[in-house]
């Protein structure tokens, strides 16, 4: 741990006052109200040991990084049946794309994408009976944090702008892949993307991937080991959408990134870790924090492969 503290600090302070050429998420107003120059980094071992400087205590919208949690119960709920109605392909295509989905009549290529993400919130409104409450209670129980909760503001904000959103779940709906009413599957949707966390918070929730050993405090394993190898798999392959390449490329760990600049990464048996910076690249990715991950990974040769 002493070493991840030495080259977390220097990468923080290398990087920190960069010139950004990314751009903070505007498509939903509300994320727009969050300043550009937040900057934190956290990292949280499976032997619980920790370490965070910056902004890393300060809570922010995880956006797509939520679609790790919604899968998590999604798979739990349906084990392999779930692979029926979304695939575990890389898209190679934008988050928010229509495209594929004509073709692959209504089946979205992964859960990572906005499509797919859509058709694991309406397999959770099929099994859930209050979505909002219990997929809170289940992320709670995960983090052993019940102060987690959604920011219904940004929930608003997207659903009033989510034409896109809209678009797909309507699509989808079309082809059969979507068996709820389409505004409860968007309202869980938009919600589950609003979550808030630190962090700090984030890096705890996730350890569940990073440790086979894991059990929450009240003693449930959240996964078997199988299927969080197989969550890992599609976290290294789809995490990034059309970035998925060069994420795995330049840092070579299984993550998600969320257009409110998070990015989360998992080392299986050692440890997460997670960045957070507003400013997106040009495929909805923390410029920065794609750069941090970049630099840790080398300095510390602690990459996958
Ligand atoms: N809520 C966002 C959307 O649906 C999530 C996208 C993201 O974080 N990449 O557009």
């Amino acid at each position: 741990m002493e070493n991840y503290k030495k080259i977390i600090n220097d990468i923080y302070l290398e990087i920190k006052n960069i010139d950004d050429i990314g751009k903070v998420a505007r498509y939903i107003p509300e994320l727009a109200t969050v300043s550009p120059d937040n900057f934190g980094v956290y990292i949280t071992t499976i032997q619980k040991d920790s370490f965070g400087v910056g902004d890393c205590d300060k809570k922010f919208s995880i956006q797509s990084i939520s679609k790790v949690l919604s899968l998590t119960l999604a798979y739990r709920f349906e084990g392999i049946k779930l692979w029926d109605r979304v695939d575990v392909e890389p898209s190679g295509n934008p988050f928010n794309s229509l495209l594929q989905l004509e073709a692959d009549l209504g089946k979205p290529r992964n859960p990572f994408i906005n499509s797919g993400a859509i058709v694991v919130c309406d397999v959770l409104v099929s099994h859930l009976k209050n979505p909002k409450k219990d997929f809170l209670d289940f992320c709670r129980e995960i983090a052993n944090n019940p102060t987690l909760n959604y920011n219904e503001k940004v929930a608003e904000s997207e659903k009033i702008t989510g034409y896109r959103n809209i678009a797909l779940c309507n699509f989808i709906k079309s082809f059969g892949n979507i068996k709820n009413n389409v505004e409860d599957v968007l309202d869980f949707y938009f919600h589950i993307c609003s979550l808030e966390m630190s962090c700090k918070e984030l890096s705890e929730i996730a350890l569940f991937l990073a440790n086979d050993n894991f059990t929450t405090h009240k003693g449930n394993k959240v996964l078997t080991n199988s299927q969080a190898k197989r969550v890992n798999a599609i976290l290294l392959t789809c995490g990034f959408y059309d970035e998925s390449g060069e994420f795995a490329f330049r840092v070579g760990l299984p993550g998600k990134s969320g257009v409110g600049g998070g990015i989360l990464a998992i080392h299986p048996d050692k440890y997460c870790i997670v960045v957070w910076s507003p400013k997106l690249n040009l495929k909805g990715n923390s410029y920065k924090g794609m750069l941090f991950l970049e630099k840790f990974t080398t300095k510390t040769t602690s990459s996958i492969f």
